[in-house]
């Protein structure tokens, strides 16, 4: 039975808008860290040279946050049913569509600790949301609210996998939840549709110098020649590994109203696209994490897909 800290905290969670909670014990990840070790040898975060800092904190974060006890995974959903109306118009992730996640995630687990402070007591710990330090897909595992699927993205079997990640790290005590197994089984199928082959064979390791994401969004240079052609018409990120998903059909619209675009966003056809001004991109990306690409990225994203 779930001890009343746990239910306390759960429930808020839920009240919040959190779709699943999970708790693991704040340790060092011993594995994790020999395979982020290997993954960073080998070059494959590209230029995202963030990734390689704080190593020792990002694999023990006992070493991030002050007397950590318990690490506390949340998962919200941002999954839309909504598509862009022109099937031509070149694509763009739902993770953003509507408003930057970042800000609004942070505020709501502001909240969720202050609630802990009030109700259980002298709680101190620190909240993350999409933070390098912290390696969110593992304790995610650990924690049981999914597995980690061989597209590398961490899946839940009752709503797939179209969530953000953000955790509580915290000095309480709590029950574990503990791992779940892997549902993947044999499938292959976003191994077999990954546009750029950035997905190794046999699963559970992506390139993230050959990803999508990473040319349109991360990669600061000129767009590679060699990747002319393959990026399947996704002018920001990339969402075929998770659309393939089998268990992506049990994805449920989110209720999140910061989430929807601007209605431009659905309506806007290719042309308009291609013909894109400043002035439009600061209103339809307003507050968006597309603004990250700036103007400049992404009308270099949109002008590769056309040559
Ligand atoms: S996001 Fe796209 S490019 Fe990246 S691994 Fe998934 S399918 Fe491949
Ligand atoms: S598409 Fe298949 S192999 Fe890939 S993550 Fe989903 S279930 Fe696993």
């Amino acid at each position: 039975m779930e001890g009343a800290n746990k239910r306390l905290i759960r429930e808020k969670a839920y009240e919040l808008g959190f779709s699943f909670m999970g708790v693991s014990a704040a340790r060092e990840l011993t594995d994790e860290a020999r395979k982020l070790e290997q993954w960073l040898n080998q070059g494959m975060h590209g230029q995202m040279h963030y990734m390689g800092n704080h190593f020792d904190k990002r694999i023990d974060p006992r070493k991030l946050v002050d007397g950590a006890k318990t690490v506390v995974t949340l998962l919200y959903n941002y999954h839309s049913t909504q598509t862009q109306e022109d099937p031509t118009a070149p694509k763009i992730s739902q993770y953003a569509y509507g408003k930057d996640y970042h800000t609004i995630i942070k505020q709501k687990l502001y909240s969720l600790l202050e609630y802990i402070q009030e109700e259980i007591g002298a709680v101190s710990g620190r909240c993350f949301v999409d933070s390098a330090p912290v390696l969110e897909r593992d304790w995610a595992k650990h924690s049981g609210v999914g597995w980690i699927g061989k597209n590398t993205l961490l899946i839940t079997k009752g709503e797939g996998s179209y969530f953000f990640l953000a955790e509580l790290i915290i000095d309480l005590e709590l029950e574990d939840d503990g791992p779940i197994k892997d549902y993947c089984g044999r499938c292959t199928r976003c191994i077999d549709a990954c546009p750029t082959e950035a997905i190794h064979p046999e699963g559970y390791w992506v390139d993230g110098s050959k990803c999508i994401s990473y040319f349109t969004i991360e990669l600061k240079d000129e767009l590679p020649q060699e990747m002319q052609g393959k990026f399947d018409n996704w002018m920001f990120g990339c969402d075929v590994c998770q659309q393939v998903c089998p268990w992506n059909r049990f994805a449920k619209q989110h209720q999140e109203p910061a989430f929807d675009p601007h209605p431009d966003l659905l309506t806007m056809t290719n042309k308009d696209w291609e013909e894109i001004t400043e002035e439009v991109f600061r209103k339809v990306f307003k507050k968006s994490a597309v603004k990250r690409t700036k103007y400049a990225g992404l009308t270099r994203n949109i002008a590769f897909l056309k040559k």
